[in-house]
Order: C-alpha cells, then structure tokens, then sequence
C-alpha cells in the first residue's frame, strides 16, 4: 500500500490537472450518513423518528411532508446541522494540501456543499444531483435556483417541534406554488451550467497529464464511476486513483494507467498529504 501511496502521489504531483469524482463514500468519512439510522441521527432527528417513522436522511429528503412547515422544518434542521454549522474535517484540509495549486475540477453527487464550505472555487464544482443550498420552484415553472442557506438558518432558529412558521415557508416568486430543494427530485433543473464548465475544463486538458482522483464512489456506480472510466480510457495521459473502502474495480482495459487504493479514505487522504508535505510514514 505505501508504494501505491508513493506512486500515487508522484503522479499527481506532475499531472497537469485534477479531476476529482466525489460520492457518498467522502460523506460518510466526514460523519454524514444519508442512509444510516445511528446516534447522529437519533439525536438530530430522534423526535421526527418517532412522530412519522423516519428512518434515515434520505427517507426524509424524498419525503412527502403532510405540510409545507414540516418539510421545511426537515429540510432547515439537516441543512443548518450539516451545512451552517459545518466546519472543515481533517479528511477535506488534507484534500486541500494534496491538489495544492494544481488546476481542478470537482463532480459529485454529493448535495451537501462541503468543497465549497471548504474554499473549493463554485465554478469548478460540478453537483450532479444538486444541492442542498439552493431551492427552485417545485413545478418547475421557471429554471432559476435561489439561494436559502440565510432562510435556512432563520427558519432553523424559529422551528418548534418539527415545524417552522408560516411565515417563513418560501414560495416561488413567479408562480406563488410552493418550493423545493435544488435536488434530483421530480422536475429538477439540470445542472446544465456546471455540466458545460466541466466540459470546458476536460477539452482545456485533453492530450495532457490528468489525474483523475475518485473518493469513495461505489464500484456500481453509473453516475460517475462510469463516465470517469470512460474518460480515463479515452485520455492517452490520463491516470486513473480509486480510493474506496473494499470497493475497488478497475477494468482491464485502463489497469496499466490506474492505481486502487483500497482503505479508509481519511487515511489514505493524510498519507498522501504527508508526501506533499515532504514526510514520510
Ligand atoms: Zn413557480
């Protein structure tokens, strides 16, 4: 595993540029757990557990909430827990000191906003799915998205028992229908904006030294994982890291230009930080 540390981090270190493929696997490291009903869980959400059953974040983010108070009421509580008291973890700092000032860009389908809570630039993170910061109109009669994070940490402040007030539940501004998260829900806008800049990134890069880093992205999965390997086939000077707990799948035809680093991802990630930093061990 060391010499696979070692040969990673000297391929980064002359790549031209990184791409970065991100999915709940870099979540879970950082302690948010869409699928799990754990400890975290229970204490955030014990009481909405009880009152409808809930079982874990993700039953409440596809949830149809009886009312527009108690949607909000989920939605402000998760957004202003994992979102506005965020702080950096180690895992996302040592992310950081790994690209350094190489060029980058990020896709992901994780929501939750944590590359840019971390200094990572907006306009080179591409969130597959959405994300939790912004919200659009849930009929999806006009294709803007509006920021809520100021909204959610006053609705979170006001929420009582599972609900927030009236008067704080947002409603679109051009039809007056209710709002929903900016999320791969029924009639959500594309991300058609961030998909273009990563296109742009990928032909500014095409014949050069890519790196393409995926943290914690499942061996199944189609979203990301499929496309990226794709791409590390079709780019003569691509490399290709997979870094995943026990999920490694690299397939025949890109094994002479891949590495799989099969670990904990927090590990992994400070190792390769150290060999930036010059140290060893
Ligand atoms: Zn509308």
């Amino acid at each position: 595993m060391y010499e696979d540390i070692k040969k990673v981090w000297k391929w980064i270190d002359g790549a031209d540029a990184v791409l970065i493929g991100a999915s709940n696997g870099l979540s879970i490291t950082e302690g948010l757990h869409l699928f799990a009903d754990n400890q975290v869980f229970e204490e955030l959400f014990g009481d909405l557990k009880r009152k409808y059953g809930l079982r874990c974040i993700l039953q409440g983010m596809g949830a149809r909430w009886p009312t527009e108070e108690e949607k909000w009421g989920f939605w402000s509580r998760l957004v202003h827990h994992y979102c506005g008291k965020y702080q950096e973890t180690q895992v996302m700092s040592d992310l950081k000191t790994v690209i350094g000032d190489k060029d980058y860009f990020v896709v992901t389908s994780n929501g939750e906003c944590h590359f840019e809570l971390c200094g990572f630039a907006p306009e080179k993170i591409y969130e597959v799915e959405g994300n939790w910061l912004t919200m659009q109109c849930a009929a999806r009669c006009h294709d803007r998205v509006y920021p809520w994070g100021e909204l959610a940490e006053n609705m979170a402040a006001a929420e009582q028992g599972g609900r927030v007030p009236s008067g704080l539940v947002p409603r679109c501004p051009a039809c007056g229908g209710p709002m929903q998260v900016h999320m791969e829900f029924e009639n959500f806008i594309p991300e058609t904006e961030s998909q273009e800049r990563l296109e742009a990134f990928l032909k500014q890069y095409h014949g050069k030294r890519l790196v393409i880093l995926e943290l914690g992205i499942g061996w199944r999965n189609q979203l990301i994982k499929a496309p990226l390997m794709r791409l590390a086939a079709a780019e003569p000077e691509a490399r290709y890291v997979t870094v995943n707990l026990g999920e490694i799948y690299i397939p025949g035809e890109i094994r002479e230009k891949s590495c799989g680093l099969d670990g904990d991802l927090a590990e992994i990630l400070h190792r390769l930080a150290k060999e930036r930093m010059g140290e060893t061990g």
